[in-house]
């Protein structure tokens, strides 16, 4: 399980994160909304050690994520993430790209690196897509590309940040159902975004961000369904 406690992020005079208490269990789905600034993306960050935080705890399966002696590259091996603007390698095809990471990062041969990616892109919707290079595919293959990369490394945990933003509405649908399906596979998964009604359907827990707290979390139909604090109301009021 993920365990985020009291965690304070700043950069420079700005502080990002003011204390964020937040857990997530094994096979649970996690959403995260709230404004752009928030601090959704920064959290994300924090939790894979791209970036350091000032003070907390973020604990992954019992390792301290900000302890120094933490080997943040195997770390980051079990926590895939996919972010909004999806990045394949051009000169690759659809397939080279989903075996790269298992190889050079596990050492495994191009045979078992390119068995392990068959199957994710498989498991994506892409399997008559392996030999086509990247850049001849719509938004939505791309970042269906980009999970199925992020799986090949058979992380236990997912982070995915506002992973359909940049797609044309029509390409939405299909990454959304990408997600359902894992988590329908008991992936255990946070999820920023704006589809206020796709985290209604999928998540265990919703967690409201506003200004670098947690202004209200819980269940969907409680958070979404019938919010509590007026900050909520009115952000989704905005977005709904
Ligand atoms: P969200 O994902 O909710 O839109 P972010 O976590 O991206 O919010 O950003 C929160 C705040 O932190 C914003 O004010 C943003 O400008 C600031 N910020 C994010 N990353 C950096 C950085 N590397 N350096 C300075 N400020 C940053
Ligand atoms: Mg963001």
């Amino acid at each position: 399980m993920i365990e985020i406690k009291g965690v304070h992020k700043s950069f420079g005079d700005l502080e990002v994160l003011k204390g964020i208490d937040l857990n997530v269990n094994s096979g649970e789905v996690v959403s995260i909304i709230g404004a752009s600034g928030s601090g959704k993306s920064t959290l994300l960050y924090c939790i894979n050690a791209i970036e350091k935080i000032n003070s907390g705890n973020i604990i992954v399966d019992d390792i301290d994520v900000h302890d120094k002696k933490t080997d943040k590259n195997k770390l980051r091996q079990n926590l895939g993430m996919v972010f909004q603007q999806w990045n394949s390698f051009p000169h690759l095809t659809v397939l080279e790209n989903a075996a790269l990471a298992p190889r050079i990062v596990k050492g495994f041969t191009k045979e078992e690196a390119e068995e392990i990616a068959r199957n994710e892109l498989i498991h994506v919707g892409l399997g008559d897509k392996l030999d086509v290079y990247p850049t001849r595919m719509s938004g939505g293959q791309q970042q269906r590309l980009a999970i199925a990369r992020a799986l090949a490394m058979k992380p236990a945990y997912m982070l995915f940040d506002e992973v359909t933003s940049a797609l044309d509405p029509e390409l939405v649908g299909e990454v959304l159902d990408t997600l359902r399906l894992l988590r329908d596979d008991g992936m255990t998964m946070i999820c920023v975004t704006h589809e206020i009604s796709f985290a209604k359907e999928v998540s265990d827990k919703v967690a409201f961000f506003h200004k670098g707290l947690i202004e209200e979390m819980g269940p969907p139909d409680e958070v979404l369904g019938n919010p509590q604090r007026e900050r909520t109301q009115q952000f989704l009021s905005k977005v709904l």
